[in-house]
């Protein structure tokens, strides 16, 4: 088996192995400079490359290429050309040239563009992103590429991602250089997403017409058997999804996907997938590709794959906590905290342009994190809360608290902490992991992002992070680049830092009430939903140091927020329709035949026996008539509130804030009396199969 997994593994990525093997000497050389030092590529190097990549891919049986690329709408685009030209006898050969690899023009006028793109002048371009490797998905040579429109504006997801990962890289340099690291050359941010998803069966699934439109339920009474037990954690992988789980990897293996662990999660029915960390905009590209991949082998098993961030009410959402961290082309990883007094100053330095960062920049990471579907996690009682907060760990905090106060730490040190001096003392890094509340949390050598929702790309988050960690890097540079005297200089930014920004650290229970009493004493911002948290970005220091670190330009900023806030506003229109459908088509008929039953069943009781006893059918028939007739009316509000939300002007925030004032209330209001009616309706006349059989339906 062993041997089987590392000749799949990569079999269907054309590699830096595979194009060694298969270009010519120089070539590689070119391209490899490229890809490493993101030296510009000659078009001639295309040309080649093109052909080597071809060939590759035809002798794997694929067939056609595609630009692969990462719209706004969060998922993964692709049109399929073949390779098939013809030649003049009538017959074909199989070809791809050079400007094919390197840009493609797809007519992509029906993606979102927030008025970036005129619809006349429709044609954005997608152009090659050599650092992604290519790869051969279902018969297709996939080709990560960035998209853009031809005025230069980012029209995906990946575009401010490697322009993100370019400015800290900028940034940490000059700091590092400042600690006399000459050696290095370049910086990469990395991360490992794990990835929480749902597995149900298909035959279920089909009987919901919520899953199928909105990937959640929007009915569902809670089932008499839910997490209480926890005895689906880290519990033993049913037999079917086990299968499923193997012929993922296998997938994924293929892809070069490193997916490394998995395991049941809290919920029952829910499970993660864990992969072993790579830079930043591979993380992305396979983290797309594997949301996809799972939808497509839990369909072979007969299985439906959930992402959505909440399919189940009462029951835990899925995330995606986003490890992340710093690493040089030396193989230094910065946030690991080091062996001697020098590395120790470094790495503090670092820490604390982290924490400075989530402090300054706690809003955008709370936008980067906004959806829809994410809104039912965050703040909504559940892991983790919307405010965002930093978690150290007791052992950390207490370091930082006795370098702020010049006290001595632990009780076998004499001498007063100083930096750059003393050697930090051995953590011990098992007690970082324990606190599963955090949004933000440090676990030793790296932070774990948890505020990610199931289904969304990587990308927004990171590209936030990135920024907002390369502005106080470029800070303390600006600083630290004008000193005398480093040593003392630095050990006074550190402390300046920890003292101004401590309030974002918090080692409790993010849970708690009292926290949100607590942040908001500290000035944290608490943005409870995801029109609330949009307009943030507009604000004027996020605006700027987007745009100061060439990340996005202003108009690209605009059209995000835009575009943002208008699918908030379609995800909560499908929901509020497929509700009504579901009220009115199946709900409330389903009711009126109960009652109509229980009417004739006290009748021809009587009709028998006048002494018969009719109380359960009696009180019964007044129950369900009144949440019938309570149904009726919460569905004419809602009727009521997709009808006016329609007649706004064009303003998308203002109408994202309609949706979630009006429209989502009145949802939550019919789903509570609908939820009610469930329980005591009988359940072969209930329509939908009930929350029990879809969370204990994969056996
Ligand atoms: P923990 O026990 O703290 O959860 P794991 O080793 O299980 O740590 O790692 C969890 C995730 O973090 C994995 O996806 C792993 O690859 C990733 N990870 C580990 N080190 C780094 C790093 N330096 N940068 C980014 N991600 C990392
Ligand atoms: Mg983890």
């Amino acid at each position: 088996m062993e041997s089987k997994v590392t000749e799949i593994f990569g079999d269907m990525v054309f590699d830096e192995t595979t194009m060694k093997a298969r270009l010519p000497k120089e070539t590689f050389k070119q391209l490899m400079k490229t890809i490493q030092g993101g030296e510009k590529l000659d078009p001639s190097v295309a040309t080649v490359v093109a052909n080597a990549m071809k060939d590759w891919a035809v002798e794997k049986g694929a067939t056609h290429f595609t630009h692969w690329f990462q719209p706004l709408t969060g998922i993964t685009a692709e049109k399929h050309d073949s390779f098939i030209t013809p030649t003049s006898d009538g017959k074909i050969i199989m070809e791809f040239s050079g400007k094919e690899l390197v840009q493609g023009e797809p007519d992509a006028s029906s993606f979102p563009s927030g008025g970036l793109r005129a619809t006349f002048e429709a044609r954005g371009y997608t152009a090659w992103d050599p650092t992604s490797y290519a790869f051969i998905k279902d018969g297709t040579l996939c080709i990560p590429t960035a998209f853009c429109s031809y005025t230069g504006e980012a029209l995906d997801k990946k575009t401010p991602l490697l322009r993100s990962m370019q400015a800290i890289n900028k940034q940490a340099l000059r700091v590092l250089h400042l600690f006399g690291n000459e050696d290095v050359t370049s910086v990469k941010t990395t991360v490992g997403p794990e990835q929480e998803y749902f597995l149900v069966d298909k035959s279920v699934y089909d009987k919901r017409e919520d899953l199928i439109f909105t990937g959640r339920t929007l009915f569902g009474a809670k089932s008499p058997k839910g997490q209480e037990l926890e005895d689906h954690y880290f519990g033993m992988i049913k037999p079917r999804v086990q299968a499923f789980m193997k012929d993922l990897n296998n997938e994924l293996w293929k892809l070069g996907i490193l997916a490394k662990t998995e395991h049941n999660e809290v919920a029952p029915a829910q499970h993660e997938l864990a992969p072993i960390f790579s830079t930043t905009n591979i993380a992305c590209d396979h983290n797309q590709l594997t949301m996809e991949i799972m939808r497509k082998v839990a369909a072979k098993h007969g299985m439906v794959c959930l992402l959505h961030e909440k399919p189940f009410a009462g029951v835990n959402g899925s995330g995606k906590h986003n490890n992340w961290s710093i690493s040089t082309n030396t193989g230094k990883n910065l946030l690991d905290p080091g062996a001697t007094p020098a590395s120790n100053a470094q790495f503090l330095l670092f820490l604390c342009a982290v924490i400075k960062a989530v402090d300054e920049y706690q809003d955008l990471l709370r936008i980067s994190v906004a959806s829809a579907g994410n809104d039912h996690r965050l703040g909504a009682n559940e892991a983790p809360p919307a405010i965002v907060s930093m978690f150290l760990g007791d052992e950390l905090s207490e370091i930082l608290q006795c370098l702020e106060e010049g006290k001595p730490y632990g009780i076998h040190e004499k001498q007063k902490m100083q930096i750059g001096v003393t050697v930090l003392p051995e953590f011990n890094k098992d007690t970082t992991d324990r606190n599963r509340t955090s949004p933000f949390a440090f676990t030793g050598n790296k932070f774990e992002f948890r505020m990610l929702g199931s289904s969304e790309s990587i990308a927004c988050a990171n590209v936030f992070l990135n920024t907002a960690v390369a502005e106080e890097l470029c800070q303390f540079a600006d600083e630290l680049e004008k000193s005398k005297d480093f040593q003392k200089d630095m050990q006074a930014l550190v402390l300046k830092t920890i003292k101004e920004h401590k309030r974002i650290i918090f080692n409790g229970n993010g849970y708690d009430d009292a926290w949100v009493k607590e942040a908001e004493k500290r000035g944290l911002s608490n943005l409870k939903s995801t029109p609330e948290a949009l307009v943030h970005i507009l604000d004027e220091k996020n605006k700027k140091v987007l745009q100061k670190h060439g990340v996005y330009s202003e108009s690209e900023i605009v059209s995000r927020f835009e575009i943002h806030n208008e699918g908030y506003s379609k995800v909560i229109n499908i929901e509020a329709e497929t509700m009504l459908d579901m009220a009115k088509k199946y709900i409330l008929p389903a009711g009126s035949k109960f009652a109509g039953k229980l009417a004739d069943t006290i009748a021809s009781k009587k009709a028998v026996c006048d002494a018969a006893d009719v109380t359960y059918e009696t009180e019964m028939l007044t129950k369900v008539s009144s949440l019938t007739s309570e149904i009726y009316k919460k569905v004419q509000q809602l009727e009521k509130d997709v009808c006016d939300v329609k007649e706004l002007s064009g303003d998308a925030s203002k109408t994202a804030f309609f949706y979630r004032e009006h429209v989502f209330e009145s949802m939550n209001e019919l789903r509570i009396s609908a939820d009610e009616l469930e329980t005591i309706v009988p359940k072969e006349l209930w329509p939908f199969p009930s929350y029990g059989d879809l969370l204990f339906s994969v056996r």
